[in-house]
């Protein structure tokens, strides 16, 4: 299927061999434990328990393995596969290295549970300057990062991070394994949230680990297993159901995230505007090496919480509304959630809507909040 086109995959991943009477993608299969043969047990059939098997779950990580390029195992949620992957792989007294401005709970865990356990955490911004990666056992990246949009060179990183004897992990959420192929790129791991674009329906929670080393995916395996942070069978199913489009949904958000971000670069009353897809963005030159599509996720700042509410209450296209992805238009003013940001900073996630539309309706919606 790698010779094939992003839609045609996504439409095809993880499907099983067609077979007259049967359904494309088969409904799920809630089941905690299932028959066993008495004689043989648990090796005479592929589900034992509900718990380290389910059907729907594997047909869905087959589809989610092929557009990353690895094995893949979801968890149910993005914090459940990311605190999984560090808990499998790190020790007391080892070390690792986590973004300051990436998703705010993975650093909370980081400090409340990492060093509390004895594992040293080495923070750095996303576009570095990165340390001696000496010692080090994981660096985990976001790029682009939750909620900033800076990106780092994955292949720089993961040739320094191999140099030094690390692992390299890289947090796909927002790219999608359409925007980039981190395990192409030379990571070793990828995590990611299938909370958000990769299902874009604002409907559930997902998470995911994936990786080309055996070994890897093994003990992340036996880590989901023994935790037990799997995902229930509708929803895997859900998601597969989901993924068939996703080739088309981000073609739009990105579209859209594009003529956004347009309308928003001619105005003086929007500051800190930042989109990867941008030529005058700090990230552009990186992201356009690496990455094969940009997202539908743009950030500014509208200088105070009051403007940005009244530009998010302004707004009928737009929804005030945390995660991103989705299909729908959505706005975050990311403090009121403790997030390290300006007040006046503003996530907004571009969804599927008509591009005029939204154009219109967003700066309808500026001009309502324009400053007194
Ligand atoms: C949302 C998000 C997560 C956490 O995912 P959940 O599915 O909400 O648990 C992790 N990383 C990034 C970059 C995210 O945006």
């Amino acid at each position: 299927m790698s010779d094939l086109g992003d839609g045609t995959r996504c439409v095809h991943a993880g499907l099983p061999e067609p077979a007259p009477g049967d359904p494309f993608l088969p409904g799920p299969v809630l089941a905690a434990p299932y028959h066993l043969d008495p004689w043989k047990g648990p090796a005479g059939s592929p589900n034992g328990y509900g718990r380290p098997d389910n059907p729907t779950r594997r047909l869905l990580e087959a589809a989610v393995g092929e557009l990353e390029g690895g094995d893949c195992r979801v968890f149910a949620s993005g914090q459940a596969a990311i605190t999984g992957m560090l808990l499998t792989l790190l020790r007391p007294g080892d070390t690792v290295v986590l973004p300051t401005d990436g998703y705010f709970p993975v650093r909370a865990f980081a400090t409340d549970v990492l060093e509390a356990i004895g594992v040293r955490v080495l923070f750095v911004p996303t576009v570095g300057p990165y340390p001696s990666l000496e010692g080090v056992r994981l660096v985990l990246v976001e790029t682009p990062a939750n909620p900033g949009l800076d990106v780092v060179d994955v292949a720089a990183l993961a040739e320094r991070a191999h140099a030094a004897g690390a692992l390299l992990a890289v947090d796909n959420t927002t790219a999608t394994p359409l925007g980039q192929r981190p395990l192409d790129l030379g990571a070793d791991l990828v995590v990611a949230s299938g909370t958000k674009a990769l299902t874009g329906h604002s409907d559930l929670l997902l998470g995911y680990v994936a990786s080309r080393s055996a070994e890897l995916v093994e003990a992340v395996t036996v880590w989901r297993t023994t935790t037990g942070s799997v995902p229930g069978a509708f929803d895997a199913w859900l998601a597969h159901r989901s993924l068939g489009t996703l080739d088309l949904r981000l073609a739009r958000q990105s579209a859209n995230a594009a003529a956004v971000v347009d309308l928003l670069a001619g105005r003086s009353d929007v500051a800190g505007l930042r989109w990867p897809g941008r030529p005058e963005d700090p990230a552009y030159a990186v992201a356009s090496a690496q990455m094969r599509r940009m997202p539908g996720v743009l950030s500014f700042d509208l200088g105070d919480a009051d403007r940005a509410n009244r530009f998010i209450e302004a707004a009928r296209l737009v929804v005030a509304a945390t995660s991103f992805g989705g299909l729908h238009t959505t706005a975050d003013r990311r403090a009121q959630w403790g997030d390290d940001t300006a007040p006046g900073f503003v996530r907004l996630s571009c969804g599927v809507e008509d591009s005029a539309d939204l154009v219109a309706d967003i700066a309808a919606a500026l001009d309502a909040a324009a400053p007194a």
